[in-house]
């Protein structure tokens, strides 16, 4: 008899083992969860870039997200790279009655500049899954992808997260990272607002970094903290692993779990 809580990832490989399911299942592991893994795309990768990708079909994504929930079952279950807009809506219909939350990261572009989902899938994501999510953690560049808005401080990312809200997630989180200053995470649910802030570590090596936050996420959901508290929790995690990111490689290196 086993009280761990059960985690699923939707996600991609990352074979460089930083980001993507890898990332997401040491994160589980990490915080004692049994994690689990349904895998839509496999790349090619590591410090310096994608040099790879390649989707499965959506024949795959289905069957392995069924031998998973209908045996196992799932207490949370988080999304990161989907690739396509059929993969989107795949994974859309198999969540749309999930018992379980969602955190949706609606992964689009690594930090090397790779395209990790295609430009004709952002509807999809829109439409179909943000709706789906107990809580959506979009980058600053995937808030300008979803909603056209370049946000450049605290007022752009309280807009940002209004228009995403409009899309149906009962929570935003608006990832403020990528500005200048203070790493600054904007969460709320259209009434509650949680401005979240924690120094900058000044630290290159954070390849990894939003797969860790979602998967945090959702291993609090999956224990059955309140959003606000997994979220805070997920941040300190992150935060802590992003301080403890390490060379790997000749470019960026990963976010570390083991510290
Ligand atoms: N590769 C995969 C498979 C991912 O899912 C992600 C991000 O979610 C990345 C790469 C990009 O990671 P990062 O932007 O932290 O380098």
């Amino acid at each position: 008899m086993t009280a761990l809580p059960r985690v699923l990832t939707i996600a991609g490989s990352d074979s460089g083992g930083g980001a993507g399911i890898q990332a997401d299942l040491k994160t589980m592991l990490a915080l004692g969860a049994h994690g689990m893994s349904v895998l839509t795309a496999v790349t090619a990768q590591n410090s310096v870039g994608v040099q790879g990708a390649w989707e499965l079909p959506v024949e795959a994504v289905r069957a392995q997200y069924r031998s998973v929930v209908d045996d196992i079952g799932v207490q949370a279950v988080k999304t990161g790279m989907l690739g396509s807009s059929a993969l989107v809506t795949a994974v859309a219909e198999l969540l749309s009655d999930v018992a379980a939350p969602v955190v949706v990261d609606p992964v689009s572009v690594s930090k090397h500049g790779d395209r990790l989902l295609a430009d004709d899938a952002l509807d999809a994501v829109r439409t179909r899954l943000l709706p789906l999510a107990t809580v959506a953690t979009p980058n600053l560049d995937e808030v300008a992808q979803l909603t056209g808005i370049a946000v450049n401080d605290e007022s752009g990312m309280r807009r940002a997260a209004a228009h995403l809200l409009a899309y149906g997630p009962r929570w935003v989180l608006v990832k403020g990272g990528h500005l200048p200053g203070e790493a600054v995470d904007l969460l709320t649910d259209g009434s509650a607002e949680h401005w979240l802030r924690a120094p900058r570590h000044d630290n290159r090596h954070t390849h990894g970094t939003g797969c860790t936050l979602a998967s945090a996420v959702a291993v609090g959901l999956a224990r059955g903290l309140p959003v606000p508290d997994a979220v805070r929790e997920a941040k300190d995690y992150v935060t802590a692993a992003i301080a403890a990111g390490f060379a790997l490689g000749a470019g960026i290196g990963p976010v570390d779990h083991g510290w």
